[in-house]
């Protein structure tokens, strides 16, 4: 099957006890059993949930991978990921990811005995300078938040693979319409749903998708064992968002580079960041492994102060000034005080991340809409 058949009708079936074409939210805690172990295979609802084995399942056909294993977030389905590894272990990330995903490593699991270390990983070659043999888990993000840096998810998974150590990539802001890293050699790749999965801003839910059953396996026990499940409800509605996921990731890669390319010609926006350009550093890769380049562009201004990103950021109509990203709206942040305010400064300003760094996440609007927005905006600096 190909992609958008599959992100309409994998791992769903017409409801056996009633033959509802949807996937019914089986808002239920608990299953009868006729005899004691004598059950239709659901017990309790931590453990299984017909919803959440849907959205699993049809996670798992759009990534290429056996099996899918769902959270109440993306940052509880990173949180299941690192709980693979033991305390000395460390984990090598790519230095521009998302704030939560440093939080997390910094603030919680280097208590518990991991350590992290963030490092550039556009060169895949360099790398492996960062290795120990301690080294169990290689987190990739690509492309980066918010600076849209690419990383050679391949090189580095070959790499990662001759020396036995996992890896992971963080698809989110590629979503698997235009990316699939199990398939460039990624042992898991994890989704913060809440975005282009979602794709309606309605909800928050995270994902795991694996290539081995071994591994599957570990983390439905941590699954179980920890808890962090997502709802029903949550998981019905990313499974209704996915049903559009081709179709509105499309939309918004082709406003995007409209759009992209509106801010390079503009005299007030200083650089413009998108993998699209042909002179991004990463273009060539990112035209190697995704299949467009996605829906998210961020620039910076000539003149770099917070205040005049604040006037570009408070005088947007159509873009709503708001976290998060994905969905069919149009969203405007500022990464150094919304996303990023957990990094500090001189660790941002290392990889470009500006006081009037501006991200914008396009959505399915008419994108003469979206420019004419920009361009008012601009008229206030
Ligand atoms: C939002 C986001 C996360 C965290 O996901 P939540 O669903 O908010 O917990 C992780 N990685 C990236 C790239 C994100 O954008």
């Amino acid at each position: 099957m190909k992609f958008a058949t599959k992100a309409i009708h994998a791992g769903v079936t017409p409801d056996p006890s009633t033959g509802a074409v949807m996937t019914p939210i089986y808002q239920t805690s608990t299953y009868a059993q006729a005899a004691p172990g004598d059950h239709k295979g659901y017990e309790y609802a931590r453990t299984q949930n017909p919803t959440r084995h849907a959205l699993e399942a049809n996670l798992a056909a759009l990534e290429n991978g056996v099996d899918g294993i769902c959270f109440g977030s993306g940052m509880a389905a990173m949180d299941a990921i690192l709980k693979l590894l033991n305390a000395g272990d460390e984990v090598v990330a790519t230095n521009d990811l998302y704030g939560g995903s440093y939080r997390i490593i910094t603030k919680i699991y280097e208590r518990f005995g991991l350590k992290g270390h963030f490092v550039p990983m556009y060169d895949a070659a360099r790398v492996e300078q960062y290795l120990t043999k301690n080294t169990k888990l290689l987190w990739i993000e690509t492309p980066t938040n918010p600076m849209l840096n690419i990383v050679d998810i391949e090189a580095i998974c070959k790499m990662a693979r001759e020396k036995g150590i996992l890896t992971c990539v963080d698809n989110t802001f590629a979503s698997p319409y235009l990316q699939n890293p199990l398939d460039l050699g990624a042992d898991m790749v994890v989704h913060s749903a809440t975005k282009y999965l979602g794709g309606h801003s309605d909800t928050v839910l995270g994902a795991v998708v694996v290539k081995e059953q071994e591994l599957a396996d570990r983390l439905h026990f941590i699954q179980n064992a920890s808890g962090g499940v997502p709802g029903p409800m949550d998981c019905f509605l990313v499974l209704r968002g996915i049903k559009t996921l081709h179709l509105r990731v499309q939309r918004a890669c082709e406003s995007a580079e409209k759009i992209a390319n509106y801010l390079k010609s503009h005299p007030k926006a200083h650089h413009v960041y998108y993998p699209g350009f042909t002179d991004h550093p990463g273009h060539a890769v990112a035209k190697k492994q995704m299949r467009h380049f996605g829906g998210m562009v961020s620039f910076d201004l000539e003149n770099d102060t917070f205040e005049n990103a604040k006037k570009i950021l408070s005088k947007t109509e159509i873009f709503t000034l708001a976290e998060s990203l994905g969905g069919v709206e149009s969203l405007i942040g500022h990464p150094a005080s919304m996303t990023h305010a957990s990094i500090p400064k001189e660790e941002r300003m290392k990889v470009g991340l500006t006081d009037s760094l501006i991200r914008l996440s396009i959505g399915v609007e008419d994108v003469e809409d979206l420019i004419s927005d920009l361009e008012r905006a601009f008229t206030f600096l």
